[in-house]
């Protein structure tokens, strides 16, 4: 049986995703792996311009579904559209991006069709007995290589920047019309608020130094900010900074924050999980303080200082200042 790949894309206000592109990708690189097609999948109401986007990737189609049920994202509306159409179409592979929405809805549909799931793939490859796919485990410590065994369709979704979203080979794909009358909406949506504050776009810094929950505690963020000024740095953080409301959540980087590319990129009490790391991977040069040796932050790290951040932050901005007072 020929693969056949159905990439099931995330939109809002008439906009892809960026990780759906990344999505898009992966799927067509499977496709291509596998000797099979992919295809595109959209859900919602008015969903025109993106299935007009979609149409100019190097698709085999692009299955619409659209319906005044489907205005809003709705777990049950999603599942009683996707679960009909993977009964009659019998894709091999559907492939999501891992993103919050995703990953609310796929167990319930790879359940609803009895097919197999795998989330957060971080890559993939064959060999003599078929696909070989990666998955961080122990919180991004270890990589697994995973083979999938249960029954197709194999649910996948890929963890943000595995793939580049302009990696996505484009073309000419047919519209298809999905049936989307099993349409479910579990939920009503009172409304949508962005989260306040301005927005900080940490993609066109050069230099990022980022801090991480080493760091201890909010108060303790003002040697960070004096060695990002030393520097003419933005400043970046891991999840945990975020959650505890020590910095605003537009200086997340990672998985579900921004993914970013700087030359110079500092990390500070930062262990390095896969979820930050896929968020700052493309940085020319990553510099790491940490006071355990062992913090795979130092796998990806071109200069590594083992050591308190407490002690080693505030010398090493002593000695920006210096150099750069010394260079007049
Ligand atoms: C679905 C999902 C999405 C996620 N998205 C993201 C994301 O977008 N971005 C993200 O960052 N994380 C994300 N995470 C969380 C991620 O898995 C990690 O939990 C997180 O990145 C860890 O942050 P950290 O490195 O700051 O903290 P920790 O893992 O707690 O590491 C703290 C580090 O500081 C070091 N340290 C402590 N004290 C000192 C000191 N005095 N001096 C020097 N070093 C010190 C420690 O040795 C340790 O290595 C996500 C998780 C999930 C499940």
């Amino acid at each position: 049986m020929s693969a056949k790949v159905w990439i099931v894309v995330q939109h809002r206000e008439g906009h892809l995703h960026r990780m759906s592109r990344e999505a898009i990708a992966g799927g067509q690189q499977l496709a291509s792996l596998l000797g099979g097609t992919a295809e595109a999948v959209v859900l919602g109401h008015g969903v025109g311009p993106v299935a007009e986007e979609l149409g100019g990737y190097d698709l085999a189609a692009v299955h619409v579904a659209d319906a005044e049920a489907l205005a809003d994202y709705t777990p049950g509306g999603y599942v009683g559209v996707l679960a009909a159409a993977l009964k009659d179409h019998a894709p091999t592979h559907v492939v999501l991006a891992h993103s919050y929405q995703n990953i609310e809805y796929m167990a319930r549909l790879a359940q609803a069709v009895g097919g197999s799931l795998l989330p957060e793939a971080t890559g993939f490859e064959t060999d003599e007995e078929g696909v070989v796919w990666r998955r961080p485990v122990l919180g991004g410590k270890l990589q697994a290589r995973v083979r999938a065994v249960g029954p197709a369709p194999l649910l996948v979704s890929f963890q943000s920047g595995v793939f580049g979203g302009s990696d996505a080979a484009t073309g000419n794909a047919p519209r298809v019309e999905l049936d989307a009358s099993a349409a479910a909406p579990d939920r009503e949506i009172l409304g949508v608020e962005e989260v306040a504050g301005e927005h900080v776009d940490l993609s066109a810094a050069e230099i990022v130094v980022a801090v991480g929950r080493g760091i201890g505690d909010g108060d303790k963020l003002k040697i960070i900010e004096a060695l990002a000024e030393s520097l003419g740095a933005e400043i970046g953080a891991s999840r945990p900074v975020i959650d505890n409301g020590w910095l605003p959540r537009d200086r997340q980087i990672g998985s579900s924050g921004q993914t970013i590319a700087p030359k110079l990129y500092i990390a500070i009490g930062i262990s390095g999980a896969i979820q930050h790391l896929v968020g700052m991977k493309g940085a020319s040069t990553v510099v790491a303080v940490n006071k355990d040796a062992e913090a795979p932050i130092f796998g990806v790290a071109d200069y590594g200082i083992v050591g308190d951040l407490h002690e080693i932050v505030p010398a090493l901005t002593e000695a920006i200042r210096e150099a750069k007072a010394a260079a007049g």
